[in-house]
């Protein structure tokens, strides 16, 4: 492989030292490719990089820094489980620079698992494959199922073992994010009181991911507001996906709204509102259901941060509020996060309808899908499946043949079938709407472990090049590829995945 010249253009690494510390990744010693993402590639306008030659390779897995890369551990805090940790910061990622692409946003080059950085704590600052592998194939399908996320651009195996709970290949992901600022970032610096940093930080994500924002009375209000909505908009596409992020901390809560941290992650098969993969999610804080108020929840700690810059009057800039200023702008922020609550529900709800092929949503429509969601729980239903046969023309019976007792399922289906003639387009069109948000895959548990245990263990990457082609389009039916579509076997199931931390 060999890499052209990359033009960089790095904008972080203009803020104050108090944003990041810089550093080089740690070589290793025998790196070899598992995959390089061509099509994202060409869409970042990478013609440079080719696979002849070497030295893209050796970027890749930090082996060298190509020209024009800055390479730098990003300073972040973050509520762990609930608990507040003033400094975490990038421990096991390396943000190498940031290009232009194409389509004129800028984007984030970062390795995760290239060595340890100054935040790295007791950690090693490297990867497992595992992780890897399940990172790169959750991000990639999440792309093709139309959620905002961070990308992959490249995995590596690096030649070396790690210590886990044993010793296990370790791996470099390349990931590429239209920005790695978190929820935690502000945190950071308002623990530490530095106001100076807030209003930074946020001027720059204003700029960089909320321009509109500017024109606002208080712009930082207005950038408060569409982080807010972005966030409500991401976690109603999860819902609807029955995706489980599994570690919705607030140093995993991106400020772009893409999802971000794909360690414990998981798509459900049967459904169940309390379902929680994560090992180490004792209480099940993040389980499925809990998404929504979660994420309230993390938007409340980061209005926290931005309260001093809701102040309108800017006679007091350098002065305390007065305590009327501070009850008004703890007002404000209390509004949009009111807000968060209805325009969430409104998101979930649009979403869920269409899964049933209904074009307008009504919130009586709430409780039409909830007596689905209810069903499938109690009848050991697949979700991703379920939604696939409602969406097949003349597979009523197969989508009932799912639930344990299907005349419960009957007595559902009359009330969706009475609900759907009340709408304009005809059964063509339901079928036609539900085939575009109903996928026919989703990267399931079981495959991406059988994927993670063959290149673990034999060093065998074709399961995972099987399953990742298959992801590429989720929503078309293709030939010979039915076992991917399956729920486990009683024996394939996974019931817990790892941060792999
Ligand atoms: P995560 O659970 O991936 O969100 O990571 C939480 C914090 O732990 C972040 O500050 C990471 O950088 C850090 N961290 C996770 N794994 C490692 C590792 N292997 N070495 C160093 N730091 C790590
Ligand atoms: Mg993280």
């Amino acid at each position: 492989m060999s890499i052209a010249k990359i033009q960089f253009n790095n904008s972080y690494v203009k803020l104050a030292d108090v944003f990041y510390s810089k550093t080089n990744p740690t070589t290793v010693k025998n790196p070899a490719l598992i995959k390089f993402n061509t099509a994202l590639a060409k869409d970042l306008g990478l013609t440079g990089i080719s696979t002849d030659g070497l030295d893209a390779l050796d970027f890749f897995a930090g082996n060298k820094i190509a020209e024009g890369s800055e390479p730098l551990a990003m300073a972040y805090a973050g509520h762990q489980f609930g608990g507040f940790s003033p400094k975490l910061g990038d421990g096991r990622a390396i943000l190498l620079g940031e290009i232009i692409a194409p389509d004129n946003l800028r984007y984030d080059f970062q390795l995760k698992g290239s060595g340890r950085t100054p935040w790295s704590r007791g950690g090693d600052g490297r990867s497992a494959l595992g992780p890897v592998i399940r990172e790169y194939l959750v991000s990639e399908a999440m792309v093709k199922l139309g959620v905002p996320t961070t990308r992959a651009l490249a995995a590596v195996t690096t030649g070396e073992e790690i210590a886990r709970n044993t010793l296990v290949p370790g791996g470099i992901l390349t990931r590429i994010a239209t920005g790695f600022v978190r929820v935690g970032t502000f945190q950071y610096f308002s623990s530490q009181g530095n106001q100076e940093a807030i209003k930074q930080l946020a001027d720059y994500e204003i700029d960089r991911h909320y321009p509109e924002a500017k024109d606002a009375t208080n712009p930082y209000v207005a950038f408060f507001e569409a982080v807010v909505d972005r966030q409500a908009k991401l976690i109603a596409q999860w819902m609807s996906f029955g995706f489980i992020h599994g570690v919705m901390n607030t140093d995993n809560m991106s400020i772009a709204g893409e999802t971000i941290d794909y360690g414990p992650c998981a798509f459900m098969d049967n459904f169940s509102h309390s379902r929680v993969y994560s090992s180490i999610d004792h209480q099940s804080r993040y389980a499925y259901s809990n998404q929504p108020k979660i994420g309230q929840w993390n938007l409340v700690r980061l209005a926290e941060t931005l309260l001093p810059l809701f102040v309108e009057n800017s006679e007091h800039e350098n002065t305390e509020a007065t305590d009327d200023e501070a009850q008004a702008v703890v007002k404000i922020a209390e509004d949009i996060l009111s807000a968060y609550s209805v325009s969430y529900h409104q998101y979930w709800l649009e979403n869920m309808c269409k899964k049933l092929g209904l074009a307008e949503a009504y919130e009586s429509d709430a409780a039409l899908v909830g007596e689905l969601l209810n069903l499938m729980e109690n009848n050991d239903a697949d979700f991703t499946l379920t939604f696939y046969y409602l969406s097949q023309e003349g597979q009523l019976p197969q989508a009932r043949a799912l639930f344990t007792k299907p005349e419960d399922f009957d007595m559902w289906a009359v009330k969706w079938q009475a609900r759907l003639s009340q709408e304009s387009i005809n059964d063509a069109g339901h079928y036609a709407l539900m085939q575009t948000v109903n996928p026919t895959y989703i990267p399931r548990n079981h495959q991406i472990e059988a994927a993670i245990r063959a290149a673990e263990d034999h060093n065998d990457f074709s399961v995972f090049h099987a399953l990742h082609e298959v992801l590429e389009n989720p929503f078309e039916l293709q030939e010979g590829k039915e076992k991917y579509m399956l729920p486990p076997e009683k024996d394939e199931v996974v019931h817990q995945t790892f941060c792999g931390t």
